[in-house]
C-alpha cells in the first residue's frame, strides 16, 4: 500500500496515545485499557477530508535504557520512526523540555525526517507561551499548539499533516483490501474467542491495522496474514476483553451474534474442546448457514483434551451431520497452536464462497441425473437445467416442470449432487432456488 505513514513520537506521558485515539476517532478506549501493555505496534487508518494515511503510535522512549526491555522498546520505536513519511513529535506544553525530549529530538534530527512539533496539553495558552522559546530550541520550526484531550486545534494539526503528505484519496488498493473476506468470531461465552483473536494479533506472521468504526463503536481490524488480508469485524469487545476477567453470561448477546454474522463472509464458530458441540453451537452454526455465510468450526482449548483430532472431528460430524461440508480445525489460544491451519480453512471456505463453476459441468450433471439419482426424477418431477446465478455464497437456479414436486429432500439431494459431482464448495453453503418452465 503506498499510503503515507505518519508516526507519533516522543517520550512517555506527553499524550501520544491520547492524540492517536483522537486522530483515529476512538475515544479514550486504548489509553485507558492499555496500561502496562506495550503499544509499539498500534496502527490505525485516518480518513480526514478525503485524505487517508496510516498512523502509528509508538511507546515512550527512554534515554538511559540500561534495562533490556526498555532498550528493546526504544529500538522498536526507532524502527517505526524510520518508516515515517512524517513525524508528529509530541511534547508536554506544561512540563517544558526534559532530557528525554532532547534525546528524542536528537534522534529525529539524525533521521532527517519531516517533523511537526506538537505542543500538547495546551489548554492554558499562557503556560505554553512561557515555554515556547524553549520548545523552538529543539530545532523544529513547524509547530502546532494543541490539547489532544480536549480536542483543541486537532483540526489545525490535521490540516498541516495533509499539507505535508499531500492529498491522498482513498485509494483503490485500500478499497480492495476492504473487499477481502470479512470474518466474524462467534460462540458461547468463555470458549476463548477473545483469546483466539488476541493470539492471532500476537502472531509474528500477522500485521494489524485498525479500521476506525465510523457509524458504530465496534472496530474492525484489517489483519494481514502471510501476505493476504482479512477484515475481522466487530472486534472491540474481543480486544478489550482479554484484559478484563469477567465470567458473567449477561455480556453474551444473541443479538450481537446475529448482527456480526450478518456483516460477515466467513463465520468462525468457536467451540470449547472440553465441552464439545452443544445445542447452542448447533443453533449458531445453523444460523450462519441459513444466512448464507461460509463457516469454519474451531475447536479451541485443544490443549486440554487428549482425544486425537481425527476422532474428535468424526465425533463433531456424528453429533452434527449438517456440518459435514464445513471444516473443523483445532486451536489452542494459550499455546498459540493451529493459527496457520485456521487461516488455511478460512481461505478455503472463502474461496468456495466466491467460486463460480462452469455451465458445462452443471449441464453434464443435469444430463446424468437419471443415472446418479433415479429416485429424484423418477416420479413427476422433471429437472430441465441448473444454472449458477450468483456467488457469496454460490446461488443456483434449478428449472423444473412443477415447483410443487420440490421439497426439502429434493433440494438437499441436488445440493449434495452438486457438491459430489461438480464442486465440493467446502466451507460454504449453497443457495438453490427453483423456477418453473412449462
Ligand atoms: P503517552 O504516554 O505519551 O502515550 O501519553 P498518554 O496519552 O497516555 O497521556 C498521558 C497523560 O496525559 C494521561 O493522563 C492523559 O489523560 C494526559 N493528557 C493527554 N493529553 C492531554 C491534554 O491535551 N491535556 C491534558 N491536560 N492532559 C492530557
Ligand atoms: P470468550 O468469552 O469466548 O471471549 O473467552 P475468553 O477468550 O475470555 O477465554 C475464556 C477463558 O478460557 C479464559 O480464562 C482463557 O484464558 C481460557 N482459554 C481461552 N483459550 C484457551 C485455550 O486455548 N486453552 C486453554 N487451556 N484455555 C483457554
Amino acid at each position: 500500500m503506498s499510503m503515507a505513514v505518519v508516526v507519533i513520537a516522543g517520550r512517555t506521558n506527553v499524550g501520544k496515545s491520547t492524540l492517536f485515539n483522537r486522530l483515529i476517532g476512538k475515544r479514550k478506549a486504548i489509553t485507558e485499557d492499555a496500561e502496562g501493555v506495550t503499544r509499539d505496534s498500534l496502527k490505525g487508518l485516518v480518513d480526514y477530508d478525503g485524505t487517508v494515511f496510516e498512523l502509528y503510535d509508538t511507546c515512550g522512549v527512554f534515554s538511559d535504557a540500561e534495562d533490556e526491555m526498555l532498550s528493546s522498546m526504544r529500538n522498536r520505536a526507532f524502527k517505526t520512526y524510520e518508516k515515517a513519511d512524517l513525524i508528529l513529535f509530541v511534547v508536554d506544553g506544561r512540563a517544558g523540555i526534559t532530557a528525554e525530549d532532547e534525546y528524542v529530538a536528537e534522534k529525529l534530527r539524525k533521521l532527517g525526517k519531516k517533523v511537526i512539533l506538537v505542543i500538547n496539553k495546551s489548554e492554558n495558552p499562557k503556560v505554553v507561551e512561557a515555554n515556547l522559546g524553549e520548545f523552538l530550541k529543539l530545532g523544529f520550526t513547524d509547530y502546532v499548539i494543541i490539547s489532544a484531550q480536549h480536542g483543541i486545534n486537532v483540526d489545525v494539526l490535521l490540516d498541516k499533516i495533509v499539507q505535508y503528505i499531500g492529498k491522498q484519496p482513498f485509494e483503490e488498493k485500500i478499497q480492495q483490501n476492504l473487499e477481502c473476506p470479512k470474518i466474524a468470531i462467534v460462540g458461547k461465552p468463555n470458549v476463548g474467542k477473545s483469546s483466539l483473536f488476541n493470539a492471532i494479533l500476537k502472531d509474528d506472521r500477522a500485521t494489524v491495522t485498525s479500521i476506525p468504526g465510523t457509524t458504530r463503536d465496534p472496530v474492525d481490524e484489517l489483519v494481514n496474514f502471510e501476505g493476504k488480508s482479512y477484515v475481522f469485524i466487530d472486534t472491540a469487545g474481543l480486544r478489550r476483553k482479554s484484559r478484563i476477567e469477567y465470567k458473567s453470561l449477561e455480556h453474551y448477546s444473541v443479538a450481537r451474534t446475529i448482527d456480526v454474522i450478518e456483516g460477515a463472509d466467513v463465520v468462525l464458530l468457536v467451540i470449547d474442546a472440553t465441552e464439545g458441540v452443544t445445542r447452542q453451537d448447533k443453533r449458531i452454526a445453523g444460523l450462519a448457514i441459513r444466512r448464507g455465510k461460509a463457516l469454519v468450526i474451531v475447536i479451541n482449548k485443544c490443549d486440554l483434551v487428549k482425544v486425537s483430532q481425527e476422532e474428535y472431528r468424526n465425533w463433531v460430524y456424528a453429533e452434527a451431520p449438517f456440518l459435514d461440508s464445513y471444516d473443523v480445525v483445532f486451536t489452542s489460544a494459550v499455546k498459540y497452536y493451529g493459527i496457520k491451519e485456521l487461516f488455511k480453512a478460512i481461505d478455503e471456505a472463502y474461496s468456495s464462497y466466491c467460486r463460480t463453476v462452469s455451465k458445462a459441468a452443471l449441464n453434464k450433471l443435469v444430463s446424468q441425473l437419471p443415472i446418479l439419482s433415479p429416485n429424484l426424477v423418477f416420479g413427476e418431477l422433471k429437472i430441465f437445467s441448473i444454472e449458477q446465478v450468483g456467488t457469496k455464497p454460490p446461488k443456483f437456479t434449478v428449472v423444473v416442470n412443477k415447483k410443487e414436486h420440490v421439497n426439502q429432500q429434493v433440494s438437499k439431494t441436488i445440493e449434495n449432487l452438486i457438491r459430489d459431482r461438480v464442486d465440493e464448495f467446502r466451507g460454504s453453503p449453497l443457495i438453490l432456488t427453483f423456477k418453473e418452465r412449462r
